[in-house]
């Protein structure tokens, strides 16, 4: 998922035109939206499509919240950054405790 340079005047001017709050609210009703679709599936319905656009929408909502809280982009871009390493360290522990578990 990536938006392109063609897509990031549009979601700037959205900032612009509907201003800040407007979008934070739209932001965190497209969250709930995802969040219905998830715990329905996981109740058993057969609704990716559903899920699949809500995180399309959640996806167009999460970078409007980048330009808006870190315009340079470098400190969200840091924060995957260690969260990744340290996920990775903890797969790896995790890997190392179940082997030894096998043994
Ligand atoms: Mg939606």
């Amino acid at each position: 998922m990536k938006i392109t340079n063609e897509q990031k005047p549009i979601l700037k001017k959205a900032v612009e035109t509907c201003g800040q709050g407007m979008q934070v609210a739209i932001a965190i009703e497209e969250m709930a939206e995802l969040i219905k679709e998830l715990i329905k599936n996981a109740r058993g319905g057969n609704n990716e499509r559903h899920i699949c656009e809500e995180v399309a929408d959640v996806f167009i909502m999460l970078s409007q919240l980048e330009m808006m809280f870190d315009p340079q982009g470098g400190e969200i871009k840091k924060n995957i950054h260690n969260k990744m390493t340290r996920l990775k360290l903890r797969l790896n522990q995790l890997e190392k405790t179940k082997k030894e578990g096998a043994e």
